[in-house]
């Protein structure tokens, strides 16, 4: 009986104890928890200047580069504020875009400041220039299409008329690397940076003829419009030579090398085009007359551009495409004047862009607001 007294006192002494060291740790827990709760708020607070610049720098910054012809730039810069507050990131460092320097200059003196992401808000031609400046470097693009095209956006399924979510995509969307083109029109010019598409002849004749007035009251239509002027005119002769190797020759309206291919209105110009294959799909538009255009009108809206009605298709990696006239071209919808020389080529893998998660293409799905 003695015995038994004895050892259940033992059991109730450890029980005791274990009970004393369970309530001691979580007590001691939550005072931690507190304690680093009170630093947080005091940070939050202002009051200890140093502990919250430490706390700054550790975290991210962006950089947003906005063309203000197409925005209210400062309402822009206050969303992005705003939502850069709200996900724990720096303010963001903003920069206009002017007509002397589209985004190319002010993206790289982002990276000079060694933000986390640089977005590009704008249409495609702000696009195409800050992702001059990102090329070959590990810094990631986010994109806020803003444009009449917004080319690049459709292809890689960022949002076109959520701003907040695009900004929000940019911040914690996914890095994908995708290639670039790169087009030069001497032999010995420094090379035009481009993501979606470099054409020479009636593509870029109608970019160089599209009125700008009314791109921005009608859209693409303003294209349509030019493209009827455009479409009564004679083919030129060209060279095109693909990878230094495989030559034709022949009488052509327009030739177009793509990285991607889908335009407006779900239309696929390239449709066996893949935005990271390491190839460039070379477009050969070769109408004669009116009549002809309809097939070739055919042929792009069946998908069927690769070996349709006046129109084929070549993967490569490099084209050369030499004209004994002077020809329009155009990088990703911007006119860059006329020559008789294009030189294409893909860097593969070039440039990591902020696309969405399957997490954010299901709220955005569902509507749910970003914030
Ligand atoms: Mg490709």
């Amino acid at each position: 009986m003695t015995i038994a007294l004895d050892s259940l006192m033992t059991w109730i002494v450890v029980a005791g104890i274990v009970v004393v060291l369970i309530v001691a740790f979580f007590v001691g827990h939550r005072t931690g928890t507190r304690r680093a709760l009170n630093r947080v708020r005091k940070y939050a607070r202002g009051t200890d200047p140093d502990a919250l610049e430490a706390a700054n720098s550790s975290r991210y910054r962006a950089a947003l580069i906005v063309n203000p012809t197409k925005t209210d730039a400062s309402q822009l810069a206050s969303t992005a504020e705003a939502i850069c507050r709200f996900e724990g990131w720096n303010p963001p460092l903003v920069i206009e875009t002017t007509p002397e320097d589209p985004g190319e200059g002010a993206a790289s003196r982002a990276l000079d400041e060694e933000v986390d992401v640089v977005i590009a808000a704008g249409g495609d031609g702000t696009v195409r220039a800050v992702a001059s400046a990102l090329a070959q470097t590990s810094t990631p693009m986010g994109i806020v299409p803003l444009g009449t095209g917004n080319l690049l956006s459709r292809n890689l399924d960022i949002v076109l008329d959520k701003t907040e979510w695009a900004l929000r995509i940019a911040l914690w969307g996914r890095n994908r690397n995708i290639d670039v083109g790169t087009a030069k029109t001497t032999e010995d010019a420094d090379p035009h940076v481009f993501t979606v598409m470099t054409g020479l002849g009636f593509d870029a004749a109608v970019m160089a003829d599209t009125n700008s007035d009314l791109k921005s009251r009608l859209g693409w239509l303003a294209y349509v419009e030019a493209g009827s002027r455009k479409l009564v005119g004679r083919p030129s002769h060209v060279k095109v030579t693909f990878d230094d190797d495989y030559r034709i020759s022949a009488r052509v309206r327009s030739v177009l090398g793509g990285n991607c291919g889908k335009l407006q209105g779900g239309i696929q110009l390239l449709p066996q085009a893949v935005i990271d294959d390491g190839m460039l799909d070379v477009l050969i538009v070769s109408p004669k007359n009116l009549g002809q255009w309809v097939g070739v009108l055919a042929s792009v809206l069946g998908r069927k551009t690769s070996k349709g009605l006046h129109t084929e298709i070549r993967k490569c990696q490099k084209v050369v495409i030499e004209s004994g006239e002077e020809l329009d071209v155009q990088l990703d919808g911007d006119p860059i004047g006329q020559s008789g020389y294009l030189a294409m080529e893909v860097l593969p893998s070039a440039l990591t862009v902020r696309v969405p998660t399957v997490e954010q293409r299901k709220q955005i799905r569902a509507g749910a607001w970003p914030v």
